[in-house]
């Protein structure tokens, strides 16, 4: 037991979203194995696939969830998007349906996942220069009007795929650790080690009947 593998300081959930045919195998195969499938493979799907990166002097171990071609029928239960901490909602610059779809998968997201949770525009396939139909300018504004971040890769030639991962685990973190810092009790206030702290019951409403208490 306690292989390398298993240290880590924080596990993150990230899922990956978007229409089908993007790249998002791709992506997650290109930052986990580096590696890049010309063929789509939407059948084989893996349920998700891990890579520990560096923040901050922390382990951060990603736990990238990919579907299995479930996006085509719009059939993602609400499973995939427990727990999940970020997501990348990928389009494909070179297809403009795609990125108008990322308003439905806006929607998917706020009906199935954590309302806190952070979100990433990935517009892929940006080496399809001659075929872009999606101009960077506008995605960017939309992204700032919705609140995400944004960034353009291409899984193909790896261009930013490494930078979308580690943006979206740092701003994660960032939150993550800010609200540690809020939660733990003030130093000079909290008991020490050897003192049980007391919970006080709540009321208990009579109609509810009388729950018996006491830690
Ligand atoms: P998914 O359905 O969103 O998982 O998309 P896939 O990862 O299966 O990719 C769909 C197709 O797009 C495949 O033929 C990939 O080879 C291709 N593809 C994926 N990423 C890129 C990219 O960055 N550039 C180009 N040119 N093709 C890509
Ligand atoms: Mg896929």
């Amino acid at each position: 037991m306690g292989t390398k593998d298993d240290e880590y300081d924080y596990l993150f959930k990230v899922v990956l979203i978007g229409d089908s045919g993007v790249g998002k195998s791709n992506l997650l195969s290109r930052f986990t194995r580096n590696e890049f499938n010309l063929e789509s493979k939407s059948t084989i799907g893996v349920e998700f696939a891990t890579r520990s990166i560096q923040v901050d002097g922390k382990t951060i171990k990603a736990q990238i969830w990919d579907t299995a071609g479930q996006e085509r029928y719009r059939a993602i239960t609400s499973a995939y998007y427990r727990g999940a901490v970020g997501a990348l909602l990928v389009y494909d610059i070179a297809k403009h349906l795609t990125y108008e779809n990322v308003e439905r998968w806006l929607r998917e997201l706020r009906d199935h996942a954590d309302q806190n949770i952070v979100i990433m525009l990935v517009g892929n396939k940006s080496d399809l220069r001659h075929l872009r139909a999606v101009p960077t300018d506008e995605a960017k504004a939309f992204a700032e009007r919705n609140n995400l971040s944004f960034i353009e890769t291409s899984a193909l030639d790896s261009t930013n795929v490494e930078s979308a991962f580690h943006n979206i685990l740092t701003e994660i973190y960032k939150i993550v650790s800010q609200k540690q810092i809020r939660d733990s009790p003030n130093d000079e206030i909290s008991p020490g080690s050897n003192v049980q702290s007391i919970t006080v019951a709540p009321t208990v409403n009579p109609a509810q009947g009388r729950k018996q208490c006491c830690s």
